[in-house]
């Protein structure tokens, strides 16, 4: 038996690549643009596509499955960028109000309690400027500890925000800390 530079069973047809070539070059042009998981999906539309056919249904099955997973993976990729902005936090207003705080030797003071999506915040001024200056937040409604942020983007493109507390409570949100700090402070009418 003849053997050639690759084992696998190939199309018949003399003038077209053979499916290992077709594959390799691919790999080649394809890595730096879209992820492993378009191509190898890619490669696995191209089997479904010759089993249900020939060379050719293997093809349009291959670049069908290249060019959906490749979209959702460029959304994926996009929707993590845009979380990574939505994370972002402004810390500005705990610091303001831990400097005026020492300057003026001030004891904190809760001004008001409220829930807001699920979670607890607290407004909070000073003994001698019973004014809301700063939030803390969020909290957790079960035992007041403050809640940690879990946050995950999955294929294609789902966020999921989770806010977890150490008793065990656990939250899903669509918003992140940053959002849910942002509306909060409205809510408490915090100067901006
Ligand atoms: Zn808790």
């Amino acid at each position: 038996m003849e053997s050639s530079d690759n084992d696998l069973k190939s199309p018949s047809i003399e003038s077209q690549p053979t499916v290992p070539l077709f594959i390799e070059r691919w790999l080649k042009k394809a890595e730096s643009a879209v992820g492993a998981i378009t191509i190898l999906l890619g490669i696995a539309g191209f089997g479904v596509g010759l089993l249900f056919g020939n060379y050719v249904t293997g093809l349009v099955g291959a670049f069908i499955t290249f060019g959906i997973v490749g979209a959702l993976e460029v959304h994926h990729i996009q929707t993590k960028v845009r979380l990574l902005q939505r994370l972002k936090e402004r810390n500005d207003r705990n610091a303001l109000f831990n400097g005026i705080r020492k300057t003026r030797g001030s004891l904190p003071k809760i001004i008001s309690e409220f829930e807001h999506d699920g979670v607890c915040f607290r407004s909070v001024g000073l003994e001698d400027v019973p004014l809301p200056l700063t939030m803390a937040g969020p909290l957790c409604p079960k035992c007041n500890g403050v809640l940690a942020q879990r946050s995950t983007v999955q294929f294609p493109g789902i966020i999921r925000i989770t806010f977890l507390c150490r008793c065990g409570f656990a939250k899903p949100s669509s918003l992140t800390r940053a959002e849910l700090i942002a509306e909060a402070e409205q809510i408490a009418n915090l100067p901006k």
